[in-house]
């Protein structure tokens, strides 16, 4: 049964300015002063519409700063009251929801240690029903789909449909320059799924430094995101959390200012024309390879029966690392990318084995 989500339009419940919706403000309130300065300085570049701060904070250890508490709640309501930004915070419980609605925060988001356990969702889903208050769903620590939009799901199903998605990068264990490795695919088929629900990339939660922010927030952009969640503090050095990643309300400007805002379409008639005839091109090339594909799932099933025939294993090892070593080295020649090769590859593999699988299990049955 195919999923639906009922959305309510961005445009139709936020007023923000042209352009990417943005957010930002500390990873955690810490004090009064912290939270006043920070929102002060980021409400002059007339940018941000969202203040965020998380009251609660979920940590890996015990004895970690986990929040200052419904206090906090107190100096977000300073903070729309002086600055006029809406504020957003993180809620991982009923009681939290029942705290940030009493407190006015303005938006909700679910954490992605929140987001992972469906007993938790669905608690704040049910702490919500009869409430009209916009969610924002942040991607599970890991990269399963299925939880992320069973969680958008069940926030749905209480009867929120002022709903976003956070894209805040995944859980790996390989060593990469992120400290959440980004998988641009999975928000993209997300996006695929569901065309009308709005997707926020957070690059602070996907670098976990400074350095990557620009990168990965144009990157975001140009992938047609929403808006963006970047992480900000008056003094990031001195951060209760997530130190490393947080920018100076100037260095957010900085970024802002960097940022290459392009639209998802264009009226110019000569832009249309030519994109036109590439993708005429690029129509024709795909079909030629469906056609090779074909021609090479119908030798494998030939390969199959062949194998049965003889009692030969289907999986045959050393065959298929000459195939990735030489495929590999071939596409290397042919300036294409290593990795993607060897996916293209594992795919092509899996397949085959799939079908010869297939020929072994009907010729059995026969
Ligand atoms: C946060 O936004 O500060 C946070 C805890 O993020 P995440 O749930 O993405 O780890
Ligand atoms: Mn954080």
């Amino acid at each position: 049964m195919a999923i639906t989500l009922e959305i309510t339009p961005l445009k139709q419940w936020l007023k923000s300015p042209e352009g990417p919706l943005l957010i930002s403000g500390p990873c955690g309130a810490e004090t009064e002063e912290q939270v006043m300065s920070t929102a002060r300085e980021i409400a002059k570049s007339g940018k941000v519409t969202v203040f965020r701060a998380g009251i609660w904070k979920p940590r890996t250890r015990p004895n970690s700063f986990e929040g200052v508490g419904s206090i906090g709640l107190q100096w977000l309501q300073q903070v729309k009251k002086e600055t006029g930004l809406l504020t957003t915070v993180e809620v991982a419980n009923s009681n939290h929801v029942a705290e940030a609605l009493k407190h006015g925060v303005d938006i909700l988001w679910i954490g992605a240690r929140t987001t992972v356990n469906p007993f938790s969702v669905q608690e704040i889903a049910d702490a919500l029903k009869g409430v009209d208050i916009p969610v924002m769903v942040k991607n599970p620590l890991n990269p399963d789909l299925q939880l992320w939009i069973g969680a958008l799901e069940r926030i749905n199903n209480a009867g929120i449909t002022k709903l976003m998605a956070i894209h805040r990068g995944f859980y790996s264990f390989e060593k990469s320059s992120y400290r959440n490795a980004p998988q641009w695919e999975i928000p993209i088929q997300l996006k695929t799924m569901f065309p009308q629900l709005p997707i926020l990339c957070d690059p602070s939660h996907i670098c976990g430094n400074r350095e990557l922010l620009l990168q990965v927030a144009q990157k975001a952009l140009d992938l047609d995101m929403n808006g963006l969640m970047i992480e900000s503090h008056i003094n990031p050095d001195a951060a209760l959390s997530d130190a490393k990643q947080q920018l100076t309300p100037q260095g957010l400007s900085e970024l802002l200012a960097g940022l290459v805002i392009r639209k998802n379409t264009s009226s110019n008639k000569e832009f249309t024309g030519q994109l036109e005839q590439l993708r005429t091109v690029i129509d024709e090339i795909d079909e030629e390879l469906l056609r090779m594909l074909m021609k090479r799932m119908d030798v494998v099933e030939k390969i199959g029966e062949y194998k049965l025939n003889n009692n030969v294993t289907i999986l045959q090892l050393k065959r298929w690392m000459e195939i990735l070593e030489s495929r590999s080295a071939s596409g290397a020649l042919k300036g294409l990318d290593e990795s993607f090769v060897k996916k293209f590859c594992e795919l092509l593999h899996e397949e085959s084995i799939r079908k010869q699988t297939e020929v072994m299990n009907n010729k059995a049955l026969k």
